[in-house]
This record gives structure tokens, sequence and C-alpha cells, in this order.
């Protein structure tokens, strides 16, 4: 028996002992990933080593603060662990300085909000008071920088655009944080219109400018974004939880790739990326003593368990093997497009550049709501998503994200993408809205089954985690 159908087996057994519901659960799950046409642009499929590294006693230990400065004792292995991951990250996307803390994508832009804060607001009004941190503050001292600190302006991509709500929407504490203002894209291209993001930031000055998305299928100019930023005095800051994959895997590079341009970035280390559920921030060296204060700051206590495996993740990636990877994830996602638009269908900026296409489902008579249910009835996992100019709204939506990360993983190349986008334009053409709602419709159950099978054929090939026998 492999090494990896050994420790899978013996970790479900340990569980199963405890609370069989949770070890079956965990079977489930694999089956459910084996058999599902995963088209969904966020996720993907972590390696074994990765998977494997995040379940032992790292988790035990609390390890506030960063390395070799802990509040607690006897943290040298969690020192260790969180020094290779820096070490790791820095060399993967060669950047001065990295944090590899952060629980989440979301939990990584809560810092990098704080530490723009601290550089841009903190620190100059300790300076006016002649104080050295916030507690000598008298009272009237802390209100006049509280009230300075939520008064700031930030600048990201509109929602239906691309952008993710935590880059100022109000759904979202950095809506309460920031008085947010969004550029969006041209009507006609369906791209970033510099020219107009360019006049907005000129108009509302914001402190921070926010580069990066969620479902925005091209490429960003950051060399741009980073001009635009130093013209009118802002921090420019780039979330790149979605493309962080393809800029390790150098798809993105110069003008493209974010590091060099932006003061701060932030990534998810799940998606593209290929690592565990977590997130990180680089910066550059004159952030970094407002980074290291992510903990406790706006984060609880480092992961150690999750620390390990996004130290993992990264020296994966820095193989040769993740560049060709970051490749034909873009190659993929660029056939999938080129199938679709040889079937007819509208795609947002009429191709893509990353791993990304959205579709306009709107041709088709229905919403996002609906083609996501009919999709998935069909064995295809997609997500719903709004499209620039919704008529539709942030729930129902008229667009359907795909991507090709996780597809990728599992060794489909271009030639299954043409089926793949068969498939998405049998059932989008097979169902019919039922004008009552924006949620129902109607699918022939033999269309759907006969999808499904052909879903399966697809991937049968590519079994997933080949190495891995649950028995
Ligand atoms: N930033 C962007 C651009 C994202 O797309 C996402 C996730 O969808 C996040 C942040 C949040 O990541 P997480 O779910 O890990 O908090």
């Amino acid at each position: 028996m492999n090494v990896e159908t050994t420790a899978f087996r013996a970790a479900i057994e340990a569980v199963r002992a405890v609370e069989p519901r949770i070890a079956d659960a965990i079977v489930e799950e694999l089956h459910d990933q084996r058999e599902s046409l995963k088209l969904i642009a966020s996720e993907n499929y972590a390696s074994p080593a990765v998977l494997l590294a995040m379940g032992n006693w790292l988790s035990d230990k609390y390890a506030e603060g960063t390395v070799g400065r802990r509040f607690y004792a006897g943290c040298r292995n969690i020192d260790t662990v969180e020094a290779v991951a820096v070490e790791h990250a820095k060399a993967l996307f060669d950047a001065p300085y990295a944090y590899v803390q952060p629980h989440s994508g979301i939990d990584a832009n809560l810092v990098a909000y704080w530490a723009v804060l601290a550089d841009r607001v903190e620190v100059p009004y300790l300076k006016k008071f002649g104080k050295r941190q916030v507690n000598d503050l008298s009272d009237a001292e802390w209100a006049e920088l509280r009230t300075a600190s939520g008064n700031q302006r930030m600048l990201g991509m509109s929602l239906d655009a691309g952008g993710h709500l935590t880059h100022g929407f109000r759904p979202n504490i950095s809506g309460k944080m920031f008085d947010q203002r969004s550029y969006g894209v041209d009507p006609a291209t369906g791209q970033i219109d510099y020219p107009a993001l360019r006049e907005i930031a000129r108009e509302f000055k914001p402190l921070v400018i926010v580069g990066g998305y969620s479902a925005y299928p091209r490429k960003v100019n950051f060399a741009t974004l980073r001009e635009i930023a130093d013209e009118v005095g802002a921090t420019f800051m780039v979330d790149m939880a979605h493309f962080a994959g393809l800029v390790a895997g150098k798809v993105f590079t110069g003008d493209y790739d974010p590091v060099p341009h932006a003061h701060i970035v932030t990534t998810t280390t799940h998606k593209s990326l290929r690592g565990p559920r977590g997130g990180a921030v680089l910066a550059q060296p004159e952030l970094a003593d407002q980074v290291d204060r992510g903990c406790p700051m706006v984060l609880g206590g480092p992961l150690g368990h999750v620390m390990a495996a996004k130290a993992i993740a990264f020296a994966e990636a820095r193989r040769p093997e993740f560049a060709t990877y970051a490749r034909q994830v873009v190659a993929n996602s660029q056939a999938l497009a080129e199938g679709l638009l040889r079937r007819d269908v509208r795609l947002v900026s009429g191709g893509t550049d990353n791993h990304l296409v959205l579709i306009d489902v709107h041709p088709f008579g229905l919403t996002g709501r609906q083609a996501e249910q009919a999709l998935l009835d069909s064995g295809v996992v997609t997500n719903r998503n709004a499209i620039p100019q919704d008529p539709n709204g942030a729930w129902y939506t008229s667009g359907i994200r795909i991507g090709t990360p996780a597809l990728t993983s599992r060794g489909l190349g271009v030639a299954e993408m043409d089926q793949v986008a068969d498939l998405i334009h049998t059932v989008l053409t097979g169902t019919v809205p039922d004008g009552s709602s924006k949620a129902r419709y109607h699918l022939d159950p033999a269309l759907a089954d006969r999808v499904s099978k052909q879903a399966a054929e697809i991937l049968a090939p590519y079994p997933l985690y080949p190495a891995v026998d649950l028995g």
C-alpha cells in the first residue's frame, strides 16, 4: 500500500473511532469531488502533502506574535514552520517581505487595510501628538485619531465588474471602514477603463487604490495602476487571491505581476495557488512592521498546522512543474472560452487572459441562478456571478463564472475543454425559464442525466488523487 493511502486510511480510522459521521463525511467528500466536473474558479485540489501537513499537533500551539518575538513560550517549532513558509513565499513571488499568518483572504485584506491605516494615519498622528504609541494618547487625542481613521477613502473595482466584497462594499466591514468609490469596465470592451479610472482617482483622491478581482477575465496592468496611485498620493494594494497561481507560475510577468508594482499585496493560498485554505500578505519593507501587527490587531493566533501546509504549497509552487501547470490553466481557460464562442455563447469581454471565463446567460433567457442550478443538475459545478451592468442584481445575477484551476490539476487539457464547452452549451440551450420566478426553470431530466454521464466520461481518464485508495 502506498504512503498516501496508508496515511489517509489511518487518519480516517482514528476519526471514525470517535465520531463515525465525521469519518463518513470525509470519505463522501472525496467521492463527491472525484465525481464532479468542478469549474468553480476559486477552488482547486491541494496535494496530499499539503493536506497531510495540516493533520497534526502543530495545531495545538498558541504562537501570537512573529518569528522569534512570541507572546507565548515554547514556540521554537512554530518559529521554524513560519520562517520556512516566509522564506518560500518571498522566493516564490520575489517579494521583500511576506506574512503567512492570515487565516483566509478576507483576513489578509483586513491585515493590509489596518497596515495602510496605521502607516498613513496612525503614525502621522502619533508624531503630531509627540507620542510613541496609542496607549499614550489622551482621550481627546484618541478620539481625533479614531475619527481620522474612519474617514479615509478607498477606490476599488465595482462588484459587477468583478471586484470583491472586501474591496470597500457596504455588506462587508471594509465598507464601514472606508468611504468607497468604484471603477468599472468599458461597456464596449468589458475591460478596465484606465482613463476613466484615472479621472475618478484624480477627483476622489483615495488613500488607497485596490487592484484585483474575483470575476474579471482579463489581465490587469498593475504598472498603470501604480502610476495612477503615485499621481494622486494613494497607497496601492493588490488582492491577487484569484490569480496568485498565475503570478507564482510566471504567467503574469512585467506590468501584469502585481508584486513589484504594489505597496502591499494580499492573497489566498487555496485558489489557483493550490495550497491549504488560508491567506498571506506581501509588502514593501516600509509596511512590514505594521503588517506584523496583524495578530492580534485583526487576527486570532496563527494556525501552525496551516502555516506548515502553506510552506509545502509554496515549495511545490517553486518547482518547474508548477509553471507548466499555470500555463496550462490559462491555455485550458482560453480553449474553454473558444469552445463556447464557437457555439455562440456570449462571454463578458469576449474571452479570457486568465483562469476564468464569465458567461452572460441573458441571451438564453436565464438568470445566473437558473443556469447554475441547471448545470449542477447535469453534474457541472459552477457558480453564478454578476456581470457588468447586471439587470438581475447580485443575488439572481445574469452570469456564470467558470474556471480551470481544478480541472487542470486533475490533468484535463485543451481537447477536453471543447467537450466541456459542449456540455455547458447543451445545458444552457436545454433549460427553459419558468416565467413565475427568477429561480425556477424546466430541464428535461433525461438531458441532465445524459450530460452527467458525459461529464463522468470526460473525467474518467483523470482520476482525482489516484494514489489515494480508501477501499
Ligand atoms: N479576495 C478575493 C479577490 C476573493 O475572490 C476572495 C474569495 O472569494 C477573497 C478575497 C476571500 O477569501 P477567503 O474566502 O479565503 O476569505
